[in-house]
């Protein structure tokens, strides 16, 4: 039975005055059953670990890079998340494909690292309008599952969340049938290329203006086992709601 998660990415926001957040966060939300993962940015992680002990929160990081130390400046490894407290990291995301360059290929490495050091690991996905439009969704994200995920990895601790590009910070949400279509696709291919256990294992997270208001009904969805929040994440008052739903 998966347990259904909320993750926050907080993309490049926060200073140390948003830390009382997550104290705010930690003390409303004490159930251990709730599995609720922070992505703050990097220079966050430490504190925000220190902020959450105890609690049933997590911290998990943004991006990491595919080599576990060297000549990368600006970089961050794995182990280096797993250091400040991290117990997971996003690899991935549209905006780092998209501002980075970042490949399937790269996409795939970053996971393999981030498995490799223990890291619970959310891979991204997720198609643009125009992809959309075209009527080719399911195949852009058959081939980013092809290309991004590695070949052996632990369904428990791999997540795969789906991000239409056109539904992230626009407020526009695919309706349910459209986000069922996907997650039911994405599940029929982990189970045809790593076997039943662990496509079943693995959690297939929503993304893209997932808000208190349309989180309960994005949670009934078949195969929609969490989900990953932007802008929703960033306010207790706003997270508190989806986490609520959950
Ligand atoms: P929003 O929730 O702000 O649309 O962002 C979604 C997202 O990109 C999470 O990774």
């Amino acid at each position: 039975m998966r347990r259904k998660i909320a993750a926050g990415n907080w993309k490049m926001n926060g200073t140390g005055a948003d830390i009382a957040m997550l104290t705010h966060l930690a003390q409303r939300h004490s159930d251990p059953s709730v599995d609720i993962l922070i992505c703050p940015p990097a220079t966050l992680i430490e504190r925000a670990a220190r902020a959450v002990e105890g609690s049933s929160i997590r911290i998990g990081g943004q991006d990491c890079h595919a080599a576990e130390s060297g000549a990368h400046t600006g970089d961050i490894a794995a182990p280096m998340l797993r250091d400040a407290g991290a117990g997971a990291v996003i690899v991935g995301h549209s905006e780092r494909r998209h501002d980075h360059r970042e490949t399937d290929g790269i996409v795939r490495a970053k996971a393999e690292a981030a498995l490799t050091s223990g890291l619970a690991t959310i891979i991204c996905v997720g198609e643009t309008l125009a992809e959309r439009e075209a009527g080719t969704t399911l195949d852009v994200i058959g081939g980013q599952m092809a290309s991004s995920l590695p070949d052996t990895l632990d369904g428990s601790a791999t997540m795969l969340a789906y991000e239409p590009i056109w539904a992230i910070g626009t407020g526009r949400v695919p309706d349910a049938a459209q986000i069922a279509e996907v997650h039911a696709f994405m599940r029929n291919r982990l189970r045809e290329r790593f076997g039943q256990e662990t496509a079943e294992a693995m959690r297939l997270l929503y993304g893209g203006s997932v808000k208190g208001a349309n989180a309960a009904e994005i949670f009934a969805i078949p195969n929609v086992d969490g989900a990953l929040v932007g802008g929703a994440s960033l306010a207790a008052d706003d997270f508190s709601p989806i986490i609520a739903a959950l």
